[in-house]
């Protein structure tokens, strides 16, 4: 059984597939984080702005492979042109997502998108992986489609990231009470390091859910 927090029907907000129509499946639970706002602090990843903790969102609860697939589907709107689009998120969506829940997404049809920490091995026949590393933590994917930092963290270093094996850089300005200097330093650094580029989180002043 997969504990979901909820799953939905979307625009993929942010990096390299932003404006994508897409099927969010939050999984429940992060390996950084418990999500209590009492652990915050203790945390290893302290900036999280997700609620993933337990199975009370939208669609949220415990299902088997092939149930989860066919609910996710069910939200794709029918006799499109194109593969269903599905992006696994979370929490960390790798602490659950295994072959098993891959094949019957593929069975379906979809393409797998996942948004990970890194911090966990990627099963084989992921479609797209984007990895959002965390600095404290262990990365231990160095390899997939799109690395996507969040910036700045404390002490990060890009150069440590820049030779990883990932087609696409994305640099996306932390979201706290600095955010506008955060974004302007994010282009900044874009502008100077053209490797990387700018992802804003769209659905945050758009409205979009
Ligand atoms: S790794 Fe991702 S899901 Fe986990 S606490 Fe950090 S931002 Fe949130």
């Amino acid at each position: 059984m997969y504990s979901i927090k909820e799953i939905y029907y979307t625009i993929q907000g942010e990096g390299h597939h932003t404006g994508q129509a897409a099927v969010f499946l939050r999984f429940s639970g992060c390996n950084l984080w418990s999500g209590l706002e009492k652990d915050r602090e203790k945390a290893i990843c302290k900036f999280c702005d997700t609620d993933f903790w337990g199975t009370d969102g939208t669609l949220g609860g415990k299902y088997e492979a092939n149930e989860l697939a066919e609910i996710c589907l069910s939200l794709w709107p029918e006799n499109r042109k194109g593969r269903p689009y599905i992006v696994c998120t979370g929490g960390e969506p790798l602490l659950q997502l295994d072959k098993q829940l891959v094949k019957a997404f593929h069975d379906k049809g979809f393409f797998i998108a996942i948004e990970s920490n890194g911090t966990i091995e990627v099963p084989e026949g992921i479609d797209w992986i984007c990895i959002s590393p965390k600095l404290g933590s262990e990365l231990t994917v160095s390899k997939g489609h799109e690395l996507k930092l969040v910036y700045p963290q404390a002490k990060v270093n890009l150069l440590q990231y820049e030779s990883l094996d990932f087609d696409h850089f994305s640099l996306q300005p932390l979201d706290d009470c600095n955010q506008s200097d955060h974004i302007t330093t994010c282009i900044e650094v874009c502008k100077q390091r053209p490797q990387w580029r700018l992802s804003l989180q769209t659905h945050k002043f758009t409205g979009i859910r």
